[in-house]
C-alpha cells in the first residue's frame, strides 16, 4: 500500500463503480489477511535507520487507513489523486491556499453558507477578492470572470435551492483562462455525477454527507488530476495540518462501500417526496431538479445519473409556518447536515444558512430543506402529510 507518491490510474479502473467502491485501495491487509482495512491508530512509525522505513513516518503526513480512503475516492471520481481532510471546510481551505493576494474568486450565489463565510471573513483578509454569480446562467458567469480570477467555485446541485449548474458549460467559459474550476460535488456524490470528466479541475467533498452516509463522521476530500497541484496541496496539508484521524477515515471507507445502493434509495424516496410536496396546498414552490419543468432539469438529466436525495420547498404563509412544520415532523428529525441514512428537516434561514443572513447569499425565511433518507417512503410521506396538515389547520392560505 504505497503512502502517496505512486498515484497511477488504479487497477480497478475497468471495474464498475459499485465494485470499486468496495475494493479500490482496500486490498486485504498484507500482514494478517484481514478483509477490512485496519484502523492504523498510530501517530508514528518505526524507522530501521534514519529515513529507512516502509513509506510512513508520521500520521499528519500519511497514514495507511487514510491512504486507502484516498485511493477509493480518487477511483470513484475518476481522478489521479485524492487528499482527505478533517472536514469539508478544511478541504475547501486547502484549495484557498492555492491563491495569492490580488486573486479573485467567482462563487456560486447559492454556495454553502460555510464556504461563503470562509471566503468572506478569512480568505478576504489576505487581499483575495470574491464575487457571487448565478452559475446556472452562463452569460452571468462570462460577465463575472475577471483577468485576475483564479478560482471559479461551483456547487451543483446547489445548497439549498438545488439549482443545477452546467459544469461542461462553465468549463467552456474558462477555456484559455488561468482560473481553476472547482466543483463541490457533495450533494450529488460521485455515484451520480463526476465533474472531472465534465471539465472540472478539482472536486471537493464534504465526506460528512453521502460518502460517509451515516451521520457519524466529519470529513472532507479534494480530488484532481494535475500532479503539480497535488504536490502543492499535499505540502500545504502537511504544513497546515487539518488531517482526518484513522478511525474517521475507516468510518468513511465503510460508508463508501454501500454508497451506490444508498444513493439509489435516496433518489427514489426524494422523487416521491418531491411529487407529494408539489401537489400539497400548504406548499408554494418545490426545488428538486428531478421534476420535469424545473429549471435545470434537462442539464441534470445530461450530467447526473439521478437527482439525489435533497428536496427544498417554500411554504405558503410567513416564516412562522415553516417554523411550525419543522417543529412537527417526527421521522424527519430537525437537524443540520444531510446525506445520512436518516431523514432530516431544517430551516436554512435560521440554521445552515444563518451565517449568510443579510448578504447576497441569503435565503428566504419560508424555505425548508429536506435530506430524504432511506427509510420506507410511506413513513416519510405520512410524516410530511401530518406536519403540513397541521400547518394548513393553523390557517395557512391554501390558494
Ligand atoms: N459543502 C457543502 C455543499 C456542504 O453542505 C457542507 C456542509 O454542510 C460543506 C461543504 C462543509 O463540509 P463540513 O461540514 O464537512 O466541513
Amino acid at each position: 500500500m504505497p503512502p502517496h507518491d505512486d498515484f497511477t490510474p488504479d487497477d480497478w479502473g475497468c471495474s464498475a463503480f459499485e465494485t470499486r467502491a468496495i475494493h479500490a485501495g482496500q486490498e486485504p491487509d498484507p500482514a494478517t489477511g484481514a478483509v477490512i482495512t485496519p484502523i492504523y491508530q498510530t501517530s508514528t512509525y518505526v524507522q530501521e535507520a534514519v529515513g529507512v522505513h516502509k513509506g510512513y513516518e508520521y500520521s499528519r503526513t500519511d497514514n495507511p487507513t487514510r491512504t486507502a480512503l484516498q485511493e477509493v475516492l480518487a477511483s470513484l471520481e475518476g481522478g489521479e489523486w485524492a487528499l482527505s481532510f478533517a472536514s469539508g471546510l478544511a478541504a475547501t481551505q486547502n484549495i484557498m491556499y492555492l491563491l495569492r493576494p490580488g486573486d479573485h474568486i467567482l462563487l456560486s450565489d447559492d454556495v454553502y453558507g460555510g464556504t461563503y463565510r470562509l471566503v468572506a471573513t478569512l480568505v478576504a483578509k489576505y487581499g483575495i477578492d470574491f464575487s457571487l454569480v448565478d452559475m446556472s446562467d452562463l452569460a452571468a458567469v462570462r460577465r463575472g470572470i475577471r483577468p485576475e480570477t483564479r478560482l471559479v467555485w461551483v456547487e451543483t446541485p446547489t445548497n439549498p435551492y438545488l439549482k443545477v449548474v452546467d459544469i461542461r458549460g462553465v468549463a467552456g467559459e474558462l477555456a484559455g483562462h488561468p482560473a481553476r474550476l472547482v466543483v463541490d460535488n457533495t450533494f450529488a456524490s460521485p455515484y451520480l455525477q463526476q465533474p472531472l470528466a465534465l471539465g472540472a479541475d478539482l472536486v471537493v467533498h464534504s465526506t460528512t454527507k453521502y460518502l460517509g452516509g451515516h451521520s457519524d463522521v466529519v470529513g472532507g476530500a479534494v480530488i484532481g488530476n494535475d500532479r503539480d497541484v497535488y504536490e502543492t496541496m499535499k505540502f500545504n496539508q502537511n504544513a497546515a495540518g487539518a488531517v482526518p484521524g484513522p478511525f474517521d477515515c475507516w468510518l468513511t471507507l465503510r460508508g463508501i462501500k454501500t454508497l451506490a445502493v444508498r444513493m439509489d434509495r435516496h433518489c427514489a424516496n426524494a422523487r416521491a417526496v418531491a411529487e407529494f410536496l408539489h401537489n400539497h396546498p400548504a406548499v408554494d414552490r418545490v426545488f428538486y431538479p428531478g421534476l420535469p419543468g424545473q429549471p435545470g432539469h434537462e442539464i441534470a438529466q445530461r450530467q447526473m445519473r439521478d437527482y439525489s436525495g435533497m428536496v427544498s420547498f417554500t411554504t405558503r404563509g410567513g416564516p412562522e409556518v415553516a417554523a411550525e412544520i419543522v417543529a412537527r415532523t417526527k421521522v424527519f428529525q430537525l437537524a443540520e447536515s444531510l446525506g445520512g441514512v436518516e431523514s432530516l428537516i431544517e430551516h436554512p434561514g435560521r440554521m445552515t444558512h444563518a451565517s449568510v443572513a443579510g448578504t447576497g447569499a441569503a435565503v428566504e425565511d419560508r424555505l425548508i430543506r429536506l435530506s430524504v433518507g432511506i427509510e420506507h417512503v410511506s413513513d416519510l410521506i405520512a410524516d410530511l402529510r401530518q406536519a403540513l396538515g397541521a400547518a394548513v389547520e393553523a390557517g395557512v392560505p391554501a390558494d
